[in-house]
């Protein structure tokens, strides 16, 4: 089943306290497509500058991700992040964001990718989201993340695009602040008054919750004992939960259990990509290890399989 991502491709400078990269490769659209690439056929879309060489193009096209959508813009600069983290990984500084040539990106799809059947509108600006989400016509699952930049600054076009999709993946102080409402699962529950069936707040190293109609799943994050750097961890999860979906089939999402197997394969794509800095760990991942630490998670949070429950 084919899976469409739009969102950032990005070089990335990230300081964490273990280490430094510069100019790395990364971008919501990045992280999220080399995680999903280990489940479905997935398609990414956005633009890139002269910067943008073979060496980043070889990343994606060895996990088999489609590049034919993404545009070069000749004479552009690709889109450029810095920031760093503290010991607390959880919360990322921002030092710059220059979008470059998402500056005036008008998106041109083929039929092929208006027609698929699962799309991601990754972080990058709701505008843009929703230009592409209105393309996509027949997609019968949409998910959608976002970050405090939008939400602070577009709310109003975050609003329109949360309205039109199915899922909505945030970190949980992202999604108080734009519920504007201190408890979490309020927070989630009025984000769902607007559209998304499904809410996935996300919460670094503790996890990840799901909300879906009346019902609730939590999962610990795969517990590490080294994390490096923790930039896309969040589209890497979104990843492992949108790509497994994908390769079950539209009608796979109404099924609970396939839900919380999603989550625990974001969970573990996501464990995999902060072992390392950027794309590195997930670049060279193998889908052998995936389903050794998928299955230890497992064992590991089998709450119901406690002797005398
Ligand atoms: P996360 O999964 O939240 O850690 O996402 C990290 C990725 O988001 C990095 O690789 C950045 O290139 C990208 N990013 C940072 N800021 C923005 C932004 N304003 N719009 C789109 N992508 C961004």
């Amino acid at each position: 089943m084919s899976l469409v991502v739009v969102g950032s491709i990005a070089f990335d400078s990230v300081k964490t306290p273990f280490g430094e990269r510069k100019r790395m490769l990364g971008g919501s659209a990045v992280h999220f497509s080399l995680a999903a690439s280990f489940f479905t056929e997935v398609r990414v879309v956005g633009p890139v500058g002269d910067d943008f060489g073979d060496d980043e193009y070889e990343v994606l096209t060895k996990r088999g991700v489609n590049t034919d959508e993404i545009e070069h813009v000749e004479g552009g600069k690709t889109f450029f992040w810095s920031g760093n983290y503290h010991y607390d990984l959880n919360t990322a500084y921002t030092n710059e964001t220059e979008l470059g040539v998402f500056g005036d990106f008008d998106p041109k799809l083929s039929d092929d990718t208006k027609s698929a059947e699962f799309l991601f509108l990754a972080n990058i600006h709701p505008a843009l989201q929703l230009k592409v989400r209105e393309m996509c016509v027949d997609a019968a699952f949409t998910g959608l993340d976002s970050m405090n930049l939008w939400i602070d600054g577009e709310r109003e076009a975050l609003e329109k695009v949360i309205g039109t999709v199915d899922l909505v993946f945030l970190n949980d102080a992202e999604i108080r602040m734009f519920a504007r409402e201190p408890n979490l699962v309020r927070a989630a529950r009025s984000v769902m008054k607007m559209g998304p069936g499904v809410v996935v707040a996300k919460q670094g190293e503790y996890g990840a919750s799901l909300f879906v109609g009346d019902r609730f799943f939590a999962l610990p994050a795969f517990p590490l004992e080294t994390v490096q750097d923790p930039t896309g961890a969040g589209d890497s999860f979104a990843g492992g939960f949108l790509g497994y979906m994908a390769s079950l089939g539209a009608e796979a999402l109404s099924d609970q259990a396939q839900l919380r197997r999603a989550m625990t394969y974001g969970s573990v794509l996501a464990s995999f990509n902060v072992e390392e800095f950027g794309t590195e760990r997930v670049a060279r991942l193998t889908r052998e290890e995936i389903d050794a630490r998928y299955s230890e998670l497992r064992r590991m949070t089998a709450l119901a399989e406690l002797p005398g429950d």
